[in-house]
């Protein structure tokens, strides 16, 4: 097997590649996670990581990848046989689903075609027709990964308050954290979930769920059986710094760190940089001749770009093709899309010459593995950058 030199191309929309400052500040020795040092750091990762979700409540932390945060959410706040309403986004709005039917909740499943985010006007009719107040969860995926396309969840709380309706609000915010901009106090979020690997720069295996006053509430009444994960053994330890099972002590080091990288750029700073990033890859895209999977341009994702390849062209292969000759990795089509899309990261620890590298890598990708295609991309994305509106004119022949 042919070797590749140089840095691996991480381009997957999670997990994103971890800064050498975190991989510096994870190289420890484990500690005693019953010590006085541990508690400082348990104190200023569960406090600190707060201003990341912009809530003044409860922010916990599981060992767990994101699914396993999914999982609390549900069990600490529903019972067997809650209607719950939720919006087919995409793959993760579907797995997250089945999580929820498995414990015998009955998920009425609002249908999308992929290319969108939650529809907010579909929401509240939902809730409106529901008089009884039979609903008691909207769950929603507020950067869906499978098909780059966010849903407006301002906008979804808007309808819930609309409707006048007293539902428990459940965010999944697993790759959208840290990259697009989520308020979970303003917005009056009950459960945020997240996750470690990808806006958050961690390495996977660690988990959140931001609560609410009210999914506090809705934890002591609610009957579905939990034990890892339950809420109320948490906090407990929580309050002193500490865990009622060993924590991922190394993943906390990298989280203490990633919460003072974000805090030294700046959120906003953030946010702006991940659009920036993602007008110029939609730039690249349309240069390119291919689609954008998206077709809201209000719900355009600021993590990733989803694109199309052209018919009886096999996403895998071209992905295939592209990893073995340039040492890039980008993102599978998953679910329905499988096959059918290729998805490009720009998330994370990504800057203007990462994206540009990164879509060089696209671009010739598409030419070894003969994807037909437009040349012109990665100049389209560069000018984007530069903020050169000129050079994006279609190009006419210098003569
Ligand atoms: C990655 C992801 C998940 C799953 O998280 P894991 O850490 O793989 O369990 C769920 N939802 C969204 C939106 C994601 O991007």
């Amino acid at each position: 097997m042919a070797t590749q030199q140089g840095r691996h191309f991480l381009q997957i929309p999670g997990p994103s590649p971890v800064p050498d400052r975190i991989l510096r500040a994870m190289d420890m020795p484990v500690i005693d996670h019953r010590s006085a040092e541990f508690a400082r750091l348990g104190h200023e990762v569960l406090e600190g990581s707060k201003a990341v979700f912009k809530t003044t409540q409860p922010v916990i932390i599981f060992p767990a990848s994101g699914t396993g945060a999914w999982e609390a959410a549900i069990v600490n706040t529903l019972s067997p046989g809650d209607t719950v309403l939720m919006a087919e986004t995409g793959h993760f709005a579907t797995l997250w689903r089945n999580i929820a039917t498995r414990w015998g909740v009955n998920v009425e499943f609002l249908p999308g075609d992929w290319r969108r985010g939650a529809d907010p006007a579909a929401i509240e009719a939902r809730l409106v027709e529901d008089r009884a107040h039979k609903i008691t969860a909207v769950m929603v995926v507020h950067n869906e990964t499978s098909t780059g396309s966010t849903s407006r969840i301002a906008e979804i709380r808007q309808a819930i308050d609309n409707a006048g309706h007293p539902a428990l609000f459940m965010v999944d915010t697993i790759s959208s954290l840290a990259s697009v901009d989520y308020r979970h106090d303003e917005w009056q979020v009950d459960v945020t979930v997240s996750g470690s690997q990808k806006g958050l720069m961690l390495p996977p295996g660690i988990s959140f769920n931001a609560v609410s006053e009210k999914a506090l509430a809705a934890s002591k009444t609610n009957t579905m059986p939990r034990s890892y994960w339950d809420w109320q053994e948490m906090l407990k330890p929580n309050a002193g710094g500490f865990f009622p099972y060993t924590p991922a002590t190394n993943l906390l080091y990298g989280l203490k760190e990633a919460v003072a990288m974000l805090r030294e750029e700046g959120l906003d700073n953030v946010f702006a940089r991940h659009k920036r990033l993602a007008a110029a890859t939609r730039k690249a895209v349309e240069a390119w001749g291919l689609e954008v999977l998206c077709q809201n341009p209000a719900e355009y994702s600021p993590v990733l770009t989803a694109v199309l390849m052209p018919p009886s062209h096999d996403a895998d292969h071209y992905r295939k093709v592209t990893l073995e000759k340039f040492n890039i990795s980008l993102g599978s089509g998953l679910g329905k899309v499988a096959g059918k899309v290729f998805r490009i990261g720009h998330l994370g620890e990504c800057n203007e010459l990462t994206l540009i590298g990164a879509l060089s890598g696209v671009e010739m990708g598409l030419a070894a593995a003969g994807v037909p295609h437009r040349s012109g991309g990665v100049q389209a994305a560069m000018a984007a950058l530069e903020g050169n509106v000129e050079a994006n004119a279609p190009k006419v022949a210098v003569t």
